[in-house]
């Protein structure tokens, strides 16, 4: 039996590369130094993987910001407009990846970045590739050979990672019409070979590919391409020895192929599909020579392995096949896990002890694969104790289970599931209370965090800083957005969140029910991390959580001062939620505490309230067959907490990065009076979905990119909200960002609202209305 790992974190144990990229963008660092950096987080994670016991390590798991585009830059999938960087700056790596996630505007350039979205149901971002018909690829970049090279001379096992050639056509972009990006396979692949020869060359041995899009639902023809790919591979490299890694969910449908492609392992991730073990191991499975690697240690979650229910699994896989074809593994990357348990101090010690974090995870692995081979030291019979009743204690724990939790959940009605009347009715009586112009302008909650609110932050949290004091400061910060609002005559005021570290951590930190980490950051996209919250126990209110802010703010002017919640939906998709009930359960839990918010802001005289909801899509299950179910509780669970209100009070939602065709209709059923997006990458392309649905509500979608520090101009956003208009009615459309301004500067921020206000005038001017 063999161990392995898929992924280790790449952020360092301290955010050690965020801060080192962050710098380098500010010019504070050198480009060697940079790499210095990166190197150091390489060889520290190669070591901590060996010394844990991990047979064999990946590399090439590193990435400055992302390994979708680091797989763009390997293939030479650089789009046209960056080409002049190339040839003109002679701009290289991580520069010019740097310019493709981030967009270029120095020394009179313009480019703006490529797009990015959600890594399958994860809340990781990866850039999306670009492709045009009859696209050519090259060999652009060796960062595999020399991560791999690099791994081999510091004298570690190393195993090079790479996005699978389908996957990466299948995640990417079709930038033109009239073509199939799979029909790029045969320009593409050779640029993979490439790769896998210099790895051949430089003596790589195990290969892993990563092919996660076999969770998903695909054609035959799909199929087919995947069928195709892996022989092409194993008759150019005979030996090279292919691990196929699929995660996220079953191989399902795609089953039967995947167990006649030519690898050396087929990886599963039995933590999201423990039955098609099953599935897998048949009579004729066992007179195959496929290894299999059972992806038993959760690489998604913190809550500490079941090891009695692990070995179980393990121990029907050697059943059935022997334990010399098996392999231990994470479930996936352990990308999505934070890093080390050992840095939580603060931890309560009873929730701690049901924790794994990577490191931890590492430990899992081995210790599993020590323990499935009958390895019967003191140690180890002690680890499996331990696990043993750390497991017993989270089941009787008095920390989780809460009887009025229970009762008010059982108490739910469909009224609760509803507002008083339809959209058609609230619409009428919400213009005439509120006597918004058209092209309503707000923005999405937000405002810049400033180093200097972060650090008054960090000295409250270290009594540095007296709780009146720091209130004192941030009402001021609070203020003179506001009067800024004010001054440039935006329409719909937001208090500007300076007291608010994260939209999910805020809220959770409120709520029973939720624990928190100091240091368990997992990385979101680039140089972006979050500190998901930890929910442990049945969810509550004790008290209100946002009112005494907004009623602040909304004292200090007569506009309308927005109240800002984040949903149900979001505060579970973007917590680590625990496994010992539904997810819908506690997702319901949490929308009953936001229920009693929406009431309470709503008593303290604000009429406006956003309850964002930017991760309903991520939400979705991988396969088609299960997203109803998941529908009809995520949008209960948002109707939950916004229909306590009366029909005045106006229900604003905002998501991003979302795709709205397939889903329209459960968007629509959330019945939020107003809905802001994220449109302006695609350059509206989103809004389609609402205009074939006639989606009958308000739409705010965003008129520019805050993900980048570009500031565009009047011009541009009028003819983005022009494009809007030709396909929805302009009395539905407000004007927006596309999302919170809390990474950007103020400079930029205000630049760019300036121009937003400018551009909702003159729409309304061109329309003949003045306000
Ligand atoms: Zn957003």
């Amino acid at each position: 039996m063999q161990t392995h790992n898929l992924g280790y974190p790449r952020i360092g144990n301290q955010r050690t590369l965020k801060k080192a990229n962050e710098a380098y963008w500010a010019g504070k660092i050198k480009a060697h130094e940079l790499q210095q950096t990166a190197r150091t987080i390489r060889l520290f994670n190669w070591q901590l993987q060996k010394d844990a016991g991990i047979d064999w390590i990946p590399c090439n798991d590193f990435s400055f910001y992302d390994h979708v585009l680091d797989t763009c830059l390997m293939t030479g999938a650089i789009p046209e407009r960056f080409h002049e960087l190339i040839v003109n700056k002679q701009i290289t790596n991580p520069d010019l990846g740097f310019a493709m996630a981030r967009g270029f505007q120095e020394d009179g350039y313009d480019i703006t970045a490529m797009e990015m979205t959600k890594w399958f149901d994860t809340n990781y971002h990866y850039i999306v590739p670009e492709f045009k018909a009859g696209q050519q690829f090259s060999f652009f970049h060796n960062k595999v050979v020399n991560e791999f090279a690099e791994a081999k001379r510091e004298g570690f096992n190393a195993k090079p990672v790479l996005l699978g050639p389908v996957s990466f056509l299948l995640l990417g972009k079709e930038k033109e019409d009239g073509f199939n990006k799979l029909d790029l396979i045969h320009n593409l692949l050779p640029v993979y070979f490439e790769a896998l020869q210099q790895l051949d060359d430089n003596g790589a041995y195990f290969i892993q590919f990563d092919e996660p899009c076999l969770s998903l639902n695909l054609s035959q023809a799909e199929r087919a391409v995947f069928t195709k790919t892996y022989n092409a591979i194993k008759t150019r490299f005979p030996n090279l020895q292919v691990i196929l890694a699929n995660y996220f969910e079953c191989y399902g449908d795609n089953l039967q192929t995947a167990l006649q492609l030519p690898v050396h392992t087929l990886h599963l991730d039995l933590v999201r599909c423990p039955l098609q073990l099953d599935d897998i191991l048949t009579a004729e499975f066992a007179k195959s020579k496929i290894h299999v690697s059972l992806g038993v240690v959760d690489g998604r979650n913190v809550w500490k392995n079941d090891f009695e229910q692990s070995l179980s699994l393990i121990q029907k896989a050697i059943n059935k096949i022997g334990k010399d074809r098996l392999w231990i593994a994470p479930s996936c990357s352990l990308l999505h896990s934070p890093c080390d348990l050992h840095f939580e101090q603060k931890l309560n010690p009873e929730i701690k002890q049901w924790l794994a974090f990577a490191k931890q995870k590492l430990d899992e692995v081995v210790t599993l694969k020590q323990l499935a081979e009958g390895d019967k030291t003191e140690a180890l019979h002690h680890k499996l104790q331990e696990n043993i009743n750390a497991g017993k204690s989270r089941k009787t724990s008095t920390l989780i289970h809460n009887e009025e939790v229970r009762q008010r959940m059982a108490a739910i009605t469909e009224a609760d599931a509803k507002r008083n009347n339809p959209f058609s009715i609230r619409k009428e009586k919400q213009h005439a209370a509120l006597r918004l112009p058209l092209f309503a302008t707000t923005t999405i909650g937000s405002f810049p965090q400033t180093k200097e609110v972060r650090s008054w932050r960090a000295k409250w949290k270290k009594k540095e800083l007296s709780d009146d004091a720091y209130n004192a400061l941030l009402k001021a910060e609070t203020e003179k957005a506001v009067r800024w609002q004010e001054e440039i005559d935006m329409d719909v005021l937001v208090h500007g969140e300076f007291e608010r570290n994260d939209m999910v951590e805020y809220f959770g930190e409120q709520l029973a029910g939720f624990a928190f980490t100091e240091n368990g950051w997992v990385q979101s996209y680039g140089s972006r991390c979050v500190k998901p919250p930890i929910i442990y126990g049945d969810v509550y209110r004790p008290k209100p959580m946002t009112v005494e802010w907004s009623g602040y703010a909304q004292s200090l002017t007569k506009k309308y001062m927005k109240g800002m919640l984040t949903g149900p939906v979001t505060i579970l998709q973007w917590s680590f939620v625990r496994n010992d009930q539904p997810r819908r359960e506690t997702c319901t839990q949490i929308a009953l505490a936001i229920r009693d918010e929406v009431k309470d802001l709503e008593k303290a005289g604000i009429k406006i309230i956003q309850i964002d909801e930017p991760a309903i899509r991520e939400g979705l299950p991988l396969r088609k067959e299960n997203w109803q179910q998941y529908l009809d509780w995520a949008v209960r669970a948002f109707r939950i907490a916004s229909s306590g209100v009366s029909d005045e009070t106006q229900i604003h939602t905002h998501m991003c990065y979302s795709e709205f065709n397939d889903i329209i209709e459960n968007i629509a059923a959330m019945d939020a009076d107003v809905i802001t997006i994220e449109t302006s990458r695609s350059q509206m392309e989103l809004l389609n979905a609402f205009a074939d649905f006639k989606y009958p509500n308000e739409i705010g979608p965003g008129v520019y990119d805050i993900h980048s520090p570009r500031v565009p101009s009047k011009e541009e956003m009028v003819l983005l909200m022009e494009k809007a208009k030709a396909v929805i009615p302009s009395d539905q459309l407000w004007v927006n960002p596309d999302c919170g301004l809390k990474t950007r500067g103020w400079e930029e921020t205000k630049s760019a609202l300036i121009e937003m206000v400018n551009a909702a005038k003159a729409l309304r001017a061109a329309v003949g209305e003045t306000v």
